[in-house]
């Protein structure tokens, strides 16, 4: 793709480097064939290779942005299926990244809508104040009808479990018996109000096979949500504060083998660390070096010797959902499904696995009409499947798709858990 910055805009690293990402751009557009939003809308604008366009035009002529570039920039859900699709290696997280950026720099949006962004952004920057807010929100539940919207919506995502949601755990967890390796596991900030069991289960599985676990109390959010919101300082110093929490763990308790995440969206984010730090030099060794040992539960549990609890039969059939920060963010694919059939589940893959469900983050809250109509699209073909049980690696996919789908929604790692030894997740006492 052709480009015509100045050199004067090109002497701006960030430009420099999306300037880049423009020319590697061929224009081809097959990409647009497994984009979500194209796939909704048929509007070139609304495809990756219409936004590329948007993208540059809007950067080459800087200043504050035309407002349909923006609500065609708003649509994407950064699934990525189309950087999986693309055969020219197109960097389009990166790019989509700095118009965010741009646009939050250079545009004023609506008051409510800024509102709400910044309401999403200061719950996710403290683990507990979230937790309290999905506490409130499940006690307004019956007040719904009469709230707008968005508050209503609110609602929905807050989910059913239990009103006050319990402390997450955090400390030091001793392997089992001998210890094979060491890691740190990413609390989250969403994921321990919404399913506090899926850390649960990911420290008993942990332990058991020989992997001792440390959460540490300073670490929270992985910055993620800010940074998609385009709040990018907002998203760092969170990121940041992970960075010397983590570092402060290998100094106090000895070497750390993995940074573990069960939350693929997050996991997606800390192996981007060491791009998000490297204009910084306080911290883009420790950044790079963070994101080199992060890694998924799924891929940490492939290299375990798991094996089945004695007590357990599991031919359940359970749907899996690959969420696209896995299957398209991490590029993995495949692993939890084997894990799965390992240890003794029917596994089950939807048609149009590759497609996004529409949950993707703050999506659901930012875009609920295209947000609605993918997570129709995505529980049909699930309910087509007629599993027993839904699984996925991400608590946003997990708790969207569940949302009415009228089976159990879990993490594998529940399952995994469940299947090596640990406790039956509450959810399937009736169904085996
Ligand atoms: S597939 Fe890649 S090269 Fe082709 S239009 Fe899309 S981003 Fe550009
Ligand atoms: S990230 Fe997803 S929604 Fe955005 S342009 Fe790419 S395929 Fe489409």
């Amino acid at each position: 793709m052709r480009t015509q910055f100045t050199q004067d805009q090109l002497a701006d690293p960030a430009l420099a480097r999306s300037e880049k990402i423009l020319r590697n751009c061929v224009h081809c557009g097959f990409c647009n064939a497994t984009c979500p939003t194209y796939m909704l809308l048929g509007d070139e604008l609304d495809s990756p290779r219409g936004r590329i366009y948007q993208i540059r035009d809007m950067l080459e002529q800087g200043g504050s942005p035309d407002p349909d570039t923006v609500t065609h920039i708003d649509r994407c859900l950064s699934c990525l299926g189309c950087m999986t699709t693309c055969p020219s290696g197109v960097d389009y997280m990166h790019l989509v990244d700095h118009a965010r950026s741009h646009i939050a720099s250079h545009h004023t949006r609506p008051k409510h809508i800024r509102a709400l962004r910044k309401a999403l952004r200061l719950l996710t920057d403290s683990e507990p104040l979230f937790r309290r807010a999905v506490g409130l929100g499940r006690l307004a539940r019956p007040f719904a009808p009469i709230l707008p919207a968005p508050l209503q919506r609110m609602l929905r995502v807050a989910g059913e479990g239990g009103i006050w949601p319990p402390a997450p755990p955090r400390g030091r967890f001793r392997a089992d018996g001998q210890t094979r390796m060491r890691v740190i596991l990413l609390s989250g900030c969403v994921q321990p109000a919404l399913a506090p069991e899926i850390n649960a289960a990911t420290i008993r599985i942990l332990n058991r096979f020989g992997v001792e676990v440390i959460v540490p109390e300073s670490a929270g959010c992985c910055g993620a949500l800010g940074h998609h919101l385009g709040e990018e300082e907002a998203g760092k110093s969170q990121a940041a504060t992970n960075i010397a929490a983590w570092t402060a763990s290998a100094v106090r308790h000895g070497p750390i083998d993995h940074i573990v995440t069960n939350i693929s969206g997050c996991g997606s984010h800390i192996g981007d660390y060491g791009h998000l730090f490297s204009d910084d030099p306080a911290y883009a060794d420790q950044a790079s070096e963070i994101a080199a040992r992060s890694i998924d539960i799924a891929d940490l549990l492939a290299s375990l010797p798991l094996r089945r609890g004695a007590a357990v039969q599991t031919s359940l059939r359970v749907a899996y959902h690959a969420p696209c920060s896995l299957q398209h963010g991490q590029r993995r694919k495949g692993v939890a499904e084997s894990l799965l059939q390992e240890m003794g589940f029917t596994v089950l893959l939807p048609r149009e696995s590759h497609v996004c469900c529409g949950a993707a983050g703050s999506y659901t809250l930012l875009q609920p009409e295209l947000s609605d109509r993918l997570r129709t699209r995505k529980q049909d073909h699930l309910r087509a499947l007629t599993p027993d049980l839904v699984a996925t690696g991400n608590v946003g996919c997990q708790t969207h798709l569940a949302d009415g789908l009228a089976v159990p929604g879990l993490h594998i790692v529940q399952l995994l858990d469940w299947a090596s030894g640990g406790p039956r997740p509450p959810e399937l006492a009736n169904r085996c």
